[in-house]
């Protein structure tokens, strides 16, 4: 048996699962990256202890410090439970637009929570910009920054990307995901790329997110909208400079419920709608690649987050969306 000296040694090294259904629907191999196995239960544990790891290292966080951080949620867990175990503060800023679970989530590991009304990132409103501003004013804080701090595409360069090409022998034709930040798109791509250019990076992005029409045309616009947490990028930030994208597709969340569905009914796996739009995209992929390719996705968080809303009939039915599998 073997034992782990600490919560932060739990981040990272996740499991790659065959999905059955996905991979039989196409003829290909598809592996989905269990990030929800990490303590925090997403793939943001990542980015989180690369930050703080990279604040510590630059002399800019001392002990008893505060990290102040703009979130859709998952990056502020993990930021708690690595400033937990590290002897920090937290003061997250969410807009009030996301699951009562992350927020719930955050005051059990003691964050101190702001919400804030949900506002275009143009305003001096968004979560955003209030996290830069809270961090500005609070002795002894830093702002994470996830966006433009690059620490967080490294975790994903040397541990996702790594461990992805690790667990696949090297056998992998293609890889893709969603962008909230960028940090697992852009870090998983280049790292894969470093060990071999022939591996299909593609983007999967939601409606009402701009860079579809940015890989594909050259400009960011966005139409429609989506329900996913987490993920809808509009600009390109400093974790996806570089990023290398070989193709793009953009998925409705409906095709994405789909597949979270039947990965719940058919083999066990409660995840988010981020992870179906993974799935989907990986789907996608797997049509345009032809029979016999392997190709991995994300697993980004668990479904447990969203009880309250992608589980819930009432708050689907108000969206729009239908599980056809009920
Ligand atoms: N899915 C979920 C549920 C997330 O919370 C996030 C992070 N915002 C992502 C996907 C996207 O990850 P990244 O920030 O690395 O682009």
């Amino acid at each position: 048996m073997h034992t782990t000296p600490d919560t932060l040694a739990l981040i990272g090294n996740t499991p790659l699962v065959r999905l059955k259904g996905p991979s039989e629907a196409t003829g290909c191999d598809i592996f989905g990256k269990c990030e929800f196995a990490n303590p925090g239960a997403s793939v943001k544990d990542r980015a989180a202890l690369s930050i703080v790891e990279d604040a510590e290292e630059r002399g800019l966080l001392s002990p008893g410090g505060t990290i102040v951080e703009g979130t859709a949620g998952n990056t502020g867990i993990g930021l708690a439970l690595v400033a937990n175990a590290k002897g920090y503060r937290t003061i997250i800023v969410m807009p009030d637009t996301q699951s009562k679970e992350k927020m719930d989530t955050l005051r059990a590991l003691g964050a101190e929570l702001v919400t804030v009304p949900a506002a275009p990132y143009s305003s001096p409103c968004h979560f955003v910009h209030t996290s830069r501003r809270i961090a500005e004013e609070t002795p002894g804080a830093i702002w994470a920054n996830q966006f433009d701090n690059i620490a967080n595409r490294r975790a994903h360069i040397t541990g996702t990307a790594e461990e992805i090409w690790a667990q696949m022998d090297g056998r992998i034709d293609g890889f893709t995901c969603a962008v909230g930040t960028g940090g697992t798109f852009a870090g998983v791509g280049l790292g894969l790329k470093a060990k071999d250019e022939g591996v299909c990076i593609a983007l999967s992005d939601p409606h009402g997110a701009a860079l579809y029409d940015y890989y594909a045309h050259g400009e960011l616009r966005s139409e429609g909208s989506s329900v996913a947490e987490g993920i809808g990028q509009g600009r390109i930030t400093a974790n996806l400079e570089g990023a290398p994208v070989d193709t793009q597709f953009r998925i409705a969340d409906q095709e994405a419920l789909d597949w979270v569905d039947l990965l719940l009914r058919e083999e066990g796996l409660c995840l988010g709608l981020s992870s179906g739009i993974n799935v989907a995209g990986a789907v996608r992929l797997a049509r345009e690649l032809g029979p016999g390719k392997r190709i991995a996705t994300i697993l980004c968080d668990t479904g447990f987050r969203y009880l309250s809303t992608l589980y819930d009939p009432v708050w689907l039915t108000a969206k729009g969306l239908v599980r056809r599998t009920a």
